[in-house]
């Protein structure tokens, strides 16, 4: 079998696309290697000479301004080649974390698009002669020190002399030279950063780097100190931006590429210049008016359809009920059992129910398999008998639909063939499955799916469906390498052609009309002049000519660059910062965490976000430690040695220091060594156990103010804040409260004050990452308010030790400082007249009803949208979707990327059911109850899933299938997995916690599902568990998963399961003894240790091919997954079950054949 995602090896996230050099991407179904253990740089996109920077592609498209997604040939080629080697060799650590040697790189076009911002555009920070952030001087005397501090801030700070240790830094600000710890620094050429120091100094190489960007802070300080010029790389080469200022002005030909073939050709099917028609190995997309007009029947690549759905009922329960068939009084409640009802004796059924998860083997005449009465399964009057009367059955778990089925099905019809978006209303293949997209004028499945593809004419059809119409929207998702990325249009000053009166962005809805000069809107019909440097003839079909040379006519998914109209204040905005903020209070010093993290950032910070093949990145990066009190470095590069400043009057954050806060990685490479050198050394007899939380935001917050950039906070935090500052907290963790009306206060943060610090914080673009390191209840609910409302990312590792964790923050923190982000992004969906967006979920805030506002929004993130009635639809014009994201790239180049949807339009029900994914339905139902909780009682957010869902079932079988039995349940094709995928969310920790799970862990959840996508989503709720021991070691692929339950378990196996959070490996108590020696180098059962956080490395096949199918699922997902080793019978069984999502659950979740029962009695009730 295949795997249902390409698989790699840990993350080796931004690998160059072939197509589009532009980005940088995860490889997110990248190449399987399978055995390589994710290798501690694995996730680097690390300086490989000759990979990152193409050749110049100056010859290629000499009229473009700018740089276009479409790329020079030679990376095309060079890529989709190395691809594969270069994993490898980017998996291992970079030598000694050096800076990408410049001698490898011809002059790169990605500067070009930095070079831009020069143009009055200079932000460099505020010099430090404006100082608007000063305060007056503190009580303490000002000590001057032997490190340069800028005038204007001396005055403000206590200058200390080295650090005796922490409890010196307690005043209220100081500023510090902190030469005394770096004196036994080793040299930066042992740190593996700076030149070699041999080198001679050039200092020419300063005003001659940083785009301009950075070229004052030399400039205006006179020459450099010697030591600067001794820590910085003379390798720079000069920033190729500042000899081409002329970039940003406008071409006469719009600058776009045409898209070159989807995948990944050579050089010479690349279209030599702008405006040439599309190569011929692209099938042009259907014009808009064909597709509008409802599928070509004979699209070329048209994807089977699923079998035919008219009435199509549940496989198993099919079929009229036995004639013979007696009523049969009573049936009993199982234990523990929500749904317990047991059906009475039934002709088709031997066997007894047993009543718990593990059915055992049922005695008597052995059941006809895949048949289920339905008629059989009770109704609530006939249960009243006393349990002893009644005699008792089993379901055959096999008779009732089936996961692992519907998946496999999938995959093997719609796996082999690209999935073609250029008919309307197709319904993509599984999430599951593995396929490719071709966009021919819709949006990939990998950026929009939707609930259904057919969506009802009225409001009245919708209501009576009760199907909720929504869309999960993943604007910046990554694509497999084998994918086009969106292209960059570039219209120059004019900015992208929008409708005048809704400012839909152009798209391939639009209809010219007369002769071309005008365009009707596929949203709202009004009419448009086309502006005259967008004319273009029509030809015979009413096609302008140039369709297929631009992406915004063709395709569905694509970029514009965007004015200084879209920018705040009218200017170009500057590259945006990074600002790591660690935790230095006891707890953290402790556990070796303050350590870890300086270590990592060491070589991290060449791992930057890049654009393009730009030599660097253009992110600023920046410095604080905290605990009750907040210390800023001064790591600017022409110090000797880092500063410190501390502010200990956090209920009124400022940032002491405006230059050199914010710094170049490369230009103060020296100086940042140094730091991260001593901050575990200067906090190393650290007694504070108290912190601050709000002020360390507050404070990122101010310095992004104060540099007037976007930018990411990472926020390395370890307690409850409980120190005496805003945004204190105290401990309110109350588990008494779960299963009463105050439950929702448990996931409601306990004061409004994060919630306006947010605010703020998204009016600025500062994006809050949060990396939690609990021993106890820090409150995520509060704690979290902050990173979910700006975009952000919540990590938590509970009880963190080294030992056993660190490889998985550090492979979550890589990959976290490495992703795509988009910042101060926008988000809105447009949609054709009939039907509007009228929910939102997601982590974002919104000041409006229409305007998803992210301070930062990463290639994982995911938005759901409702959608609403409030017109009729017509079948003919169909639906359409325009999502359009603008967003600060990581150079700082302001962005408009759009997506568009066209989907069919319904008069019959029976069409809405056949063009339903429920997959997709089940995320937003996930998403939607877990806001329940914040308002209702779960209890009653539960009741409301469950009846939508029967309401759901019951219009089908009512209006749809064929007359039967009314005994019968028969459920839609396309939904037959809706009750067990329902159940799974309703067992969910945070509709129904079993004892182990924490307030904390509650609150995370909640969080984390509301941004995650349909994969996730899915695997998050239906956990995959793969036999390990049936793997073949000689194959890539995957063993065939089987369904989560614990009768599919043997006891001479081992299985994982992975949710996307954890992996669990089972192991049972009969394996072979030469498996366990095999796996886990160990010589019994009882040898096994369970507190084995990663599988040792064996020189055997099944030792590798298990470690290869770990990294294979740890590559797939956007976090690293915890592995967990559970023997059976062990303690930790419990844990595993909890995932055995078919089974009753120890909290009280039914299982699945009782759930089944329990709809099926909910459906007929609302039918009777
Ligand atoms: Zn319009």
């Amino acid at each position: 079998m295949s795997v249902n995602q390409q698989a790699h090896t840990g993350p080796p996230y931004a690998q160059p696309q072939p197509g589009y050099q532009g980005y940088q991407q995860p490889a997110y179904g990248g190449q399987s290697l399978p055995g390589v253990p994710p290798a501690q740089y694995g996730a680097y996109n690390g300086p490989v000479p000759g990979y990152q920077q193409p050749l110049p592609p100056q010859g290629y498209f000499p009229s473009l301004g700018f740089p276009s997604k479409g790329s020079p040939v030679s990376l095309n080629s060079d890529t989709s080649s190395l691809a594969p080697n270069f994993i490898g060799s980017l998996r291992a650590p970079p030598p000694s974390g050096a800076p990408p040697p410049a001698s490898g790189a011809s002059h790169p076009s990605g500067p070009l698009a930095y070079s831009q911002f020069e143009h009055g555009d200079v932000q460099n920070g505020i010099p430090a002669s404006a100082a608007p952030m000063q305060r007056p001087p503190p009580s303490q005397p000002f000590l001057p020190g032997s490190a340069p501090a800028p005038a204007s801030q001396a005055s403000a700070f206590q200058q200390f002399g080295p650090p005796a240790g922490v409890q010196q830094l307690t005043n209220h600000m100081a500023g510090m030279a902190l030469g005394r710890a770096a004196a036994s620094a080793p040299p930066p050429s042992a740190l593996g950063y700076g030149p070699p120091t041999s080198v001679p100094p050039v200092l020419e190489s300063f005003s001659a780097t940083g785009s301009g960007l950075y070229t004052p802070y030399s400039a205006s300080q006179g020459p450099p100190p010697t030591s600067v010029t001794q820590g910085l790389p003379l390798a720079q080469p000069p920033f190729p931006g500042q000899t081409v200022p002329a970039q940003r002005l406008p071409t006469q030909v719009p600058g776009f590429v045409p898209p070159p073939p989807s995948t990944g050709v050579g050089p010479s099917s690349y279209p030599p210049t702008t405006g040439a028609p599309r190569p011929p190995a692209m099938p042009g997309p259907p014009l808009p008016g064909q597709t509008l007009a409802g599928p070509p029947s004979s699209q070329p690549n048209h994807v089977p359809s699923p079998p035919p759905p008219s009435a199509m009922p549940m496989s198993g329960l099919h079929g009229p009920p036995p004639p013979t068939h007696p009523p049969q009084p009573g049936y009993q409640m199982q234990q523990n059992g929500s749904f317990g009802q047991v059906r009475g004796p039934q002709p088709n059924y031997g066997g007894a129910y047993p009543g718990t998860p593990n059915y055992g083997s049922p005695p008597g005449p052995p059941p006809p398999p895949k048949r289920l009465d339905p008629d059989s399964i009770p109704s609530p009057q006939l249960n009243e008998l006393p349990p002893q009367q009644k005699p008792r059955h089993r379901i055959d778990p096999d008779a009732i639909p089936s996961p692992i089925q519907v998946i496999e099905d999938d995959r093997s019809n719609r796996g082999s063939e690209p999935f073609v978006t250029g008919v309307r209303g197709q319904v993509p293949p599984l999430v599951t499955t593995n396929f490719l997209v071709k966009d021919q004028g819709n949006a990939s499945p990998r950026y929009i799916r939707c609930t259904s593809y057919n969506i009802p004419c009225t409001s009245d059809m919708a209501k009576q469906s009760q199907v909720p119409l929504a869309a999960v929207i993943k604007p910046l998702a990554v694509l497999p390498p084998e994918e086009t990325l969106p292209y960059l249009v570039d219209h120059g000053e004019s900015g992208p052609v929008r409708c005048n009166r809704c400012k839909a962005y152009m798209c391939p809805f639009m209809q010219f009309i007369e002769g071309g000069r005008r365009f009707q809107c596929c949203f709202c019909s009004c009419v448009t002049e086309v502006p005259p440097h967008y004319f273009q003839h029509l030809d015979h079909t009413g096609k302008r000519v140039d369709f297929y040379d631009r992406p915004e006519l063709s395709l569905g998914s694509y970029e514009f660059l965007a004015t200084v109209d879209y920018c705040k204040n009218n200017k170009f905005p500057s590259p945006p910062a990074f600002i790591f903020m660690i935790d230095v209070s006891y707890n953290a010093v402790k556990s070796g965490l303050v350590r870890l993290i300086c270590e990592e950032l060491k070589s991290l910070l060449d791992y930057l976000p890049r654009e393009g093949n730009m030599e660097e990145s253009a992110i600023r990066v920046g410095f604080v430690t905290y605990n009750k009190v907040l210390h800023f470095y001064n790591v600017k590069s022409s110090l000797a040695q880092p500063q410190m400043m501390v502010v200990s009057d956090v209920a009124d954050m400022f940032v002491p220091l405006l230059d050199g806060f914010l710094v170049n990685v490369n230009e103060s490479r020296t100086v940042i060594a140094s730091l991260l050198d001593q901050i575990p050394e200067m906090f190393a007899d650290t007694r504070e156990t108290e912190t601050v939380f709000a002020p360390v935001i507050q404070a990122g917050l101010e310095a992004l103010k104060a540099a007037e950039c976007a930018g990411k906070l990472f926020i390395f935090h370890t307690s409850l804040p409980i120190a005496e500052a805003p945004g204190k907290l105290k401990n309110r963790d109350d588990r008494k409260l779960i299963n009463t009306d105050k439950e929702k206060t448990l996931f409601q943060p306990q004061t409004s004050f994060y919630n306006n610090l947010a605010k703020e914080c998204v009016a600025q673009g500062c994006c809050v990452d949060l990396f939690l390191f609990p021993n106890q209840y820090l409150d995520v609910a509060t704690l979290g308010v902050v990173p979910f409302q700006t975009g952000g990312s919540i990590y938590k590792y509970a009880y963190f030790q080294l030992e056993t964790d660190q490889d998985r923050f550090l492979n979550d923190l890589r990959r976290d400082v490495q992703k795509e982000v988009g910042f101060d992004a926008v988000m809105r969906v447009r949609t054709s007249t009939g039907i509007r967006a009228t929910d939102f979920f997601g982590a974002f805030y919104m000041s409006n009803t229409t305007d998803v506002e992210m301070a930062g929004l990463d290639c994982d993130k995911t938005i759901t949208v409702e959608f609403k009635h409030d017109d009729k639809l017509s079948e003919d014009s169909g639906a359409l979707l325009q999502c359009a994201l603008l967003y600060t790239s990581c150079a700082g180049q302001r962005r408009l990327r759009i997506h568009n949807l066209s989907l069919n339009c319904c008069t019959q029900l029976a069409d809405l059911y056949r063009n339903c994914e429920t997959d997709t339905l089940i995320n937003y139902l996930a998403k939607f109850a877990y806001r329940g909780v914040l308002s209702s009682p779960v209890k009653t957010v539960r009741d409301a899933l469950i009846n939508q869902c029967a309401q759901i079932l019951a219009c089908y079988r009512k209006n749809c299938a064929s007359p039967s039995s009314a005994g019968q349940l028969i459920l839609p094709e396309c939904m037959k997995l809706l009750p067990v995928y329902l159940n799974c969310v309703l067992k969910s920790d945070v509709l129904q916690p079993g004892p182990e799970v924490t307030t904390d862990d509650r609150a995370y959840i909640r969080q984390l599902v509301t941004s995650m996508d349909v994969a996730e989503t899915n695997v998050f709720f239906y956990p995959r568990l793969l036999p390990l021991t049936k793997a073949d070691v000689d194959s890539d692929s995957l063993p065939a998963a089987i369904r989560n339950s614990e009768e599919r378990l043997s006891k001479g196996d081992i299985y994982l399961l992975e949710n996307g959070l954890n992996i669990f490996v089972w192991v049972g108590v009969s394996v072979q003894q030469g498996l366990i020696q095999n796996l886990f180098g160990v010589s019994s059962f009882s040898q096994i240790s369970n507190t084995l956080s990663t599988l040792p490395v064996l020189e055997n096949p099944f030792s590798k091919k298990v470690r290869s199918i770990v990294d294979m699922l740890q590559g797939q997902r956007s976090r690293c997954m915890k592995l967990i080793i559970v023997k059976q019978e062990d303690k930790l069984e419990m844990l595993f079950k909890h995932f055995l999502v078919e089974d009753k659950s120890l909290s009280g979740g039914a299982s699945y054949v009782d759930f089944l029962c329990h709809m099926h009695k909910e459906i007929r009730q609302l039918l009777s």
